[in-house]
């Protein structure tokens, strides 16, 4: 455990408040894992955590909250909330469809399990006695891998649908089995989704994909109609056909997201997403093309920001992120036209190394153009300075020779019609 969060509690203890370790640092560690976090949950009020240690700041509008900081180690402390229908509008606000926009009404601790989602992250350790309280059969579920709701499972869902994404999180990454009350009114809410701010799904995106279970997580999230939310245009790829191109790229991604996760090595938001969206991009650039008769650079330009302008819709992927994934995009154009001497250059630069990834996924998926590409880019990349010239020598002159093109300052011939 977190010798930080160990702090926190005793602090809050000493000081004379109630303090927990709950919800999937208490739930992580029963099931022998690792947690990712740890939250703590007390009975002082955010300003009474605030003047009990320095190093904390307030956040959070709709759920106000406490981070303690150590460091880049962050422990989150909430206060016990009570029901939702307690408060006045100062505290607690929801919208028409029961979603709440507002949720700081205080309580007790069984009011503050009442309101947590799921039953294993209902779970208490409590740093009085060492004792692991639990809440409408946490304890029993977590034996048994069963991922109970707290609740009517449709009042849940509508009141914080991100739940929906949650419970598919949690049943990939816990090996849990959904239970059917809480699976069965997915579907029908999964629509629900398009209500939530999009710079909270980026959040939920990466929590998805880039924690290990990205393979198991689409598949669930598609057959549950909760993709579609999030990535309209591959979500209607895959269900078009399981062999359309853009379906077959989204597998693979996922497939080397999960490898990648699980060697210990990291992956990229940037990356992520320019060869997830590789193909709608192609496709949008051919029709800008064939509308507009831009160059094919200026198409795949303008391609670039229709395309990702529109799955920002959806999820806001910050612009730091997307930059970078044009970056990438435009580096596919490049290394086509740079088997030559300009390799060299290319080679330096920083994305050249994602760019180079993407070739490689792409060769595996298309022709034999883009197969030839591939290979003399991995014979580049694998050799030394000295067979690097060689491979350039030997492809300068396997190339036909260029034409001219015609210098700006000559004048045009008349032609005799002319
Ligand atoms: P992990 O950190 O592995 O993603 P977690 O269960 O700790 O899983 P957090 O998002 O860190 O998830 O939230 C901590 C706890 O807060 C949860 O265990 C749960 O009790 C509660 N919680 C979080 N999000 C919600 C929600 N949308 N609705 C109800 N309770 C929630
Ligand atoms: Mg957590």
């Amino acid at each position: 455990m977190s010798p930080n969060a160990i702090k926190v509690l005793y602090r809050l203890h000493k000081a004379g408040y109630k303090a927990y370790l709950v919800g999937g640092g208490v739930r992580d560690l029963l099931l022998g894992l690792a947690p990712k976090d740890f939250d703590i949950a007390t009975n002082a009020t955010p300003e009474q955590i605030k003047r009990l240690f320095r190093n904390c700041r307030l956040v959070g509008r709709r759920f106000r909250l406490a981070h303690i900081l150590f460091g880049r180690e962050v422990i989150e402390v909430a206060t016990l909330r009570g029901h939702h229908s307690d408060g006045d509008n100062k505290t607690a606000k929801a919208n028409n469809s029961g979603r709440l926009l507002r949720d700081n009404v205080y309580g007790t601790i069984d009011q503050d399990a009442e309101r947590r989602d799921f039953t294993v992250n209902a779970l208490y350790y409590d740093i009085s006695d060492f004792s692991v309280r639990s809440y409408g059969g946490g304890l029993k579920d977590l034996q048994s891998r069963t991922l109970r709701l707290i609740g009517d499972p449709e009042q849940r869902y509508k009141e914080d649908p991100v739940r929906m994404l949650r419970a598919v999180r949690f049943a990939t990454k816990l090996g849990m089995t959904i239970d059917a009350a809480t699976l069965a009114p997915i579907k029908k809410l999964s629509p629900l989704l398009s209500d939530i701010p999009a710079a909270r799904l980026h959040e939920e995106v990466l929590k998805l994909f880039f924690h290990g279970h990205a393979n198991s997580n689409l598949d669930m999230l598609h057959q549950l109609g909760l993709f579609k939310s999030l990535m309209p245009v591959i979500d209607g790829a895959i269900a078009e056909n399981k062999n359309h191109i853009t379906a077959r790229m989204t597998y693979k991604v996922m497939q080397a997201t999960d490898d990648r996760i699980n060697a210990d090595k990291s992956v990229t938001t940037a990356f992520f997403y320019a060869a997830l969206f590789w193909y709608p991009l192609t496709r949008r650039a051919e029709d800008i093309s064939n509308e507009s008769g831009l160059s094919r650079y200026d198409a795949y330009l303008a391609a670039m920001g229709d395309v990702l302008e529109q799955q920002c819709r959806c999820v806001a992927v910050p612009r730091r992120h997307t930059a970078l994934t044009k970056d990438i995009w435009q580096l596919q154009l490049r290394l086509e036209r740079s088997t030559n001497g300009r390799a060299f250059k290319l080679f330096e630069l920083p994305k050249f190394r994602a760019a180079y990834d993407l070739l490689l996924m792409r060769a595996e998926l298309e022709g034999e153009r883009t197969q030839t590409l591939a290979n003399w880019w991995r014979e580049f990349v694998d050799g030394d300075e000295n067979s690097r010239k060689a491979l350039i020598k030997r492809s300068d002159k396997g190339s036909k020779p260029r034409r001219r093109r015609p210098r700006r300052n000559t004048k045009p011939k008349l032609s005799k019609q002319g």
